[in-house]
């Protein structure tokens, strides 16, 4: 059965969703996985088939990469929440539009806000240059690439609050780019790092 017409998704964000071309034309609203009290959150593009259908985010191929690095750094996902840019799949798994960016992000925005991660893995360039551009989409095609910041940390301030932002590849590039294997397990140790510094909790 789709969510589509859950009652629950009647409050403002929601609604701005539902206004989008590609709300029509999904299965699911996938809206997030994992721990609403979690401390670090991953955010990924967009929904894939697998997601559309199942109504959940990383149940596919790229969320098998995304499994195996959350067990490599010994996270459960009950240590994490996951979500994306987009909560509609866009066909073909097309690029993200910045209208489309801008109509859903609020959504995501209002989930880190009661959420209040500590520590934000942006997944790839739509994710990383949202975070980067301080949640401002027409700021977002002046930001750096995933290639020149993956791995490399920083502190951002969302909703006044002080959150560590750590660019990651995405979990599919990895799949399509092995040459990307060897930085994605540095970056990995890099996350380990950081999501154990006792001084972060
Ligand atoms: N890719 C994403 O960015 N998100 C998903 O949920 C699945 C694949």
């Amino acid at each position: 059965m789709s969510n589509k017409e859950s009652s629950e998704f009647n409050f403002p964000e929601a609604t701005l969703v539902k206004s989008t071309e590609i709300f029509g034309l999904c299965k699911n609203i996938v809206i997030g996985k994992g721990n609403v009290n979690a401390l670090i959150m991953f955010i990924g593009e967009s929904p894939g088939r697998n997601e559309d259908e199942q109504g959940f985010p990383f149940v596919g191929a790229a969320g098998k990469n995304l499994d195996k690095l959350l067990e490599k750094v010994g996270l459960s996902m009950n240590d994490v929440y996951i979500a994306n840019i987009l909560k509609c799949r866009p066909p073909e798994n097309r690029a993200p539009s910045n209208d489309e960016i801008r109509a859903h992000t609020p959504w995501l925005l209002k989930q880190i806000n009661e959420i209040s991660p500590k520590v934000i893995c942006s997944l790839g360039n739509y994710a990383t240059k949202f975070f980067l551009a301080g949640a401002d989409v027409d700021s977002m095609k002046n930001q750096p690439g995933i290639t020149s910041v993956h791995g490399k940390v920083r502190i951002i301030e969302l909703h006044g609050k002080n959150v560590k932002l750590i660019p990651l590849f995405h979990p599919a590039a990895i799949i399509y780019n092995r040459s990307l294997l060897s930085e994605w397990e540095k970056d990995i140790e890099i996350v380990k790092k950081e999501i154990t510094q006792k001084s972060l909790f």
